[in-house]
């Protein structure tokens, strides 16, 4: 993906004095959380140091699925409203990157189908229609993005693939579906690349690859590497996926009152071959996504969008039995041909999905923070994001369950 860099000594000497001795910001992993937090220090002003273990986009940001979907718009509370800011704010953060890079990151606003299998979803469906004109809205107060329901019978000929056949099978729907105008979708190896890109050719940032931090100092603001050499840092920011947990509970570590606490669980993904046109929705159904990603991620000698990721992550028990770190790369990616659950899922959403060529089968491991809800003692799937307690000079920036794409690029 990009030119990779082996030590942190070599990342010096890439990086001239500019700012790899005591950077202002020290980010740790180079997914999309790190590459963010990078990106702002150095719009800044700061000199800034991202350091990778592996290289950019080996985590779980490096896939191509890339799905952008909001919470419903009922029972809002501050944490939807968090995310509904991120997934409004996001055209315009990636058309700057894109203006800054000359990058194309594959977004599009394209919306989001979802079949109502049950009546009662349909029942729910009204309360969420409600909740989207109440919380969906724009400064001013007036609704800019709808919820919908698309009866059964109107399925096939909203939403068709160029030979006629459904999108969303109206099978699986009797009782129609919802769409939504709010979600949309990005590239995300293009997009981690136009990050990386800014950081690199920035005056003031450098990308460390193959140097993984074995240990944090919070009071000291210092990090060891695998190496045995140590980075001291203005501030640092912990941002490396599922694997920041270990790293946090060596020290302990509390964000806003909670002890951080998390674990990784796996993902796969299937990259299809399907011609579509450029405006279809991502459908969505019990975790299985498909996401249609129109000509910018590719198209056919026709110049027909032919590239449809398929995927889901849910795989908890994926820590292998055996001991030490290959076991571990193995497990972390190696696409297991028996977990195919989701995609037998996404054919009964979408039947032409079966028989479309598999162009790339893909697996990682995204973080999961398992902190219970102070008051409810519910176990959520939100971000982390904050300073460690007592140490304003560290802080840590953690996904959650699929909304982190749409939530990196706010300020953490
Ligand atoms: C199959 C799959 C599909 C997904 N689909 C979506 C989706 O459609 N939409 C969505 O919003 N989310 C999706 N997610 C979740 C999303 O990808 C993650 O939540 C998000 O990418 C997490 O970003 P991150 O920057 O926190 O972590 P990562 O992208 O995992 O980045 C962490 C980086 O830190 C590096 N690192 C680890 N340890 C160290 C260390 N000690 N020192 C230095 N570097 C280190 C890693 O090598 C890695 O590059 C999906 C996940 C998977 C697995």
């Amino acid at each position: 993906m990009s030119q990779h860099v082996h030590t942190p000594n070599q990342a010096r000497i890439q990086a001239g004095n500019r700012s790899s001795d005591h950077p202002d910001l020290l980010a740790i992993g180079a997914g999309v959380f790190g590459l963010w937090a990078a990106r702002h220090a150095l719009k800044r002003g700061e000199r800034v140091l991202v350091i990778e273990k592996r290289h950019v986009g080996a985590g779980a940001s490096g896939g191509f699925l890339g799905a952008l979907m909001p919470h419903m718009p009922d029972r809002w509370n501050t944490k939807k409203q968090m995310q509904y800011e991120g997934l409004r704010s996001l055209e315009r953060a990636v058309a700057e990157l894109e203006a800054d890079t000359g990058a194309d990151c594959g977004y599009r606003r394209c919306g989001r189908l979802m079949p109502l299998r049950h009546e009662n979803m349909l029942h729910h469906l009204a309360e969420r229609i409600a909740g989207a004109r109440e919380n969906w809205v724009d400064e001013e107060g007036k609704q800019a993005f709808t919820l919908e329901h698309i009866p059964q019978a109107e399925l096939a000929h909203r939403f068709a693939l160029p030979d006629g056949k459904p999108w969303l099978s109206p099978e699986i729907a009797p009782f129609g579906a919802a769409y939504d105008t709010l979600s949309a979708r990005v590239n995300p190896r293009a997009y981690l690349a136009a990050l990386a890109q800014f950081v690199r050719s920035h005056d003031s940032g450098a990308i460390a690859e193959g140097a993984g931090v074995t240990a944090i100092d919070p009071a000291a603001a210092s990090a060891s590497l695998a190496d045995g050499s140590t980075i001291s840092a203005g501030r640092i920011v912990i941002a490396n996926g599922w694997e920041a947990y270990d790293l946090l509970s060596d020290v302990g570590a509390h964000v806003g009152g909670q002890k951080v606490t998390g674990r990784g669980v796996k993902g796969q993904a299937v990259l299809l071959d399907l011609p579509h046109s450029d405006n279809l929705p991502i459908l969505y159904d019990s975790g299985s996504y498909i996401v249609p990603h129109g000509t910018t991620m590719g198209a056919d000698e026709e110049g027909v969008a032919n590239c449809v990721a398929v995927g889901s992550t849910s795989v908890d028990d994926w820590l292998p039995e055996s001991e030490g770190e290959e076991a571990l790369e193995v497990a972390r990616i190696g696409f297991d041909v028996a977990d195919i659950g989701f995609f037998e899922h996404a054919c009964a959403l979408c039947p032409t999905i079966a028989s479309a060529t598999v162009m790339e089968r893909w697996a990682n491991v995204r973080p999961r923070n398992t902190i219970p809800d102070p008051r409810s003692g519910k176990i959520g799937t939100e971000p982390v994001f904050g300073p460690i307690e007592g140490h304003g000079r560290v802080s840590v920036a953690v996904g959650g369950l699929k909304i982190s794409f749409g939530i990196a690029h706010l300020p953490h």
